[in-house]
């Protein structure tokens, strides 16, 4: 068997056309564009790499939006501060705090100093708590984007077992709540969970976020499951893998390729949340 392909790319096209949709709405209808805001502290190449591309997808979509640079010495108190005029600026939707941060700055104050109602990263305490209660809210741009993956390829998730590898605050743990939602019978795995094959192995749909490369075999997968693969890591030939072997497309009814699977999809939830948030915030 050879798992169909879950093209990341085509589920993020159809995502961003969406939203371009709705901003045109909002714009026609005399409503502000939706604006995103990113704050930059310090210089890191991937970083600037990343947040280009969240200008171009703005405005590919119709948005505006801006960066906000600290130099790589400012204080938590100067990324809290500047996050504070962001959320005080009507003209902002979205504002997100790019990561790595320098170490001197706290990386949970300044995710705490970002208005829920702004909160496009879904990071803040608010946006996890409204989503383990299962209320509506901004929820983090990859588990978000997993599940616009499984819905577009038609994968049923009711009454079916899901087996989530890795229990991180931005994916594992609310992609499982995700699923739970959606009336899965969830499991989560971490790095202490024992016979993590034998588990594995009864999975209709399969989500591995570890970090370590091709680490899920085949022969952990159950004939026709599922499989997202979340991990992002380097190949010994510079190249980017995932953290399920390629092998595991032998097996499986379907699989996310890296790259080109569950990355474009979280870039393009980043636009979604942000049009979700000026809705929310500017209904018109
Ligand atoms: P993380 O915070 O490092 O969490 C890794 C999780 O994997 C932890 O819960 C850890 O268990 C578990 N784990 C590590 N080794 C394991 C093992 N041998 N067996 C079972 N579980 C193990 O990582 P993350 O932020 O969730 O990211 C995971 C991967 O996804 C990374 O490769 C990252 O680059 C990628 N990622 C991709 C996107 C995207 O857009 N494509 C977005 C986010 C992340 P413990 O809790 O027990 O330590």
């Amino acid at each position: 068997m050879t798992a169909a392909r879950l093209d990341g790319r085509a589920v993020a096209a159809g995502i961003l056309a969406e939203v371009e949709e709705r901003v045109r709405a909002r714009t026609g209808a005399g409503l502000p564009t939706p604006h995103l805001a990113v704050v930059l502290v310090g210089h890191n190449e991937a970083s600037e790499t990343y947040v280009r591309g969240k200008h171009r997808d703005a405005e590919r979509v119709g948005m505006t939006s801006s960066d906000h640079r600290l130099p790589v010495t400012a204080t938590t108190e100067d990324v809290v501060g500047l996050v504070a005029s962001l959320n005080g600026d009507p003209e902002v939707s979205g504002v997100l705090v790019q990561q790595p941060l320098p170490p001197q700055v706290s990386v949970a104050a300044t995710v705490e100093a970002v208005d829920p109602v702004k909160d496009v990263d879904g990071f803040h305490p608010v946006s996890a708590g409204r989503l383990l209660l299962g209320q509506p809210g901004l929820v983090a741009c990859t588990p978000a984007g997993i599940l616009r993956i499984l819905d577009h390829y038609g994968v049923g998730l009711e009454g079916r077992r899901a087996v989530v590898v890795g229990r991180s605050n931005l994916v594992g743990k609310p992609v499982a709540l995700l699923l739970l939602g959606r009336n899965a019978t969830v499991t989560v795995c971490h790095s202490r969970t024992l016979d993590l094959p034998a588990i594995c192995r009864k999975a209709d749909v399969l989500v591995v976020a570890i970090g370590r490369l091709w680490f899920v075999q085949p022969d952990w997968v159950k004939p026709g499951a599922t499989v997202i693969d979340v991990g992002v890591n380097r190949r010994p030939d510079g190249r980017l893998g995932g953290d399920v072997h390629p092998g595991v497309a032998e097996v499986a009814g379907g699989l996310t390729p890296v790259p080109g699977g569950v990355g474009p999809v979280t870039r393009a939830m980043l636009m979604a949340n942000t049009c979700q948030a000026e809705e929310a915030r500017r209904p018109g």
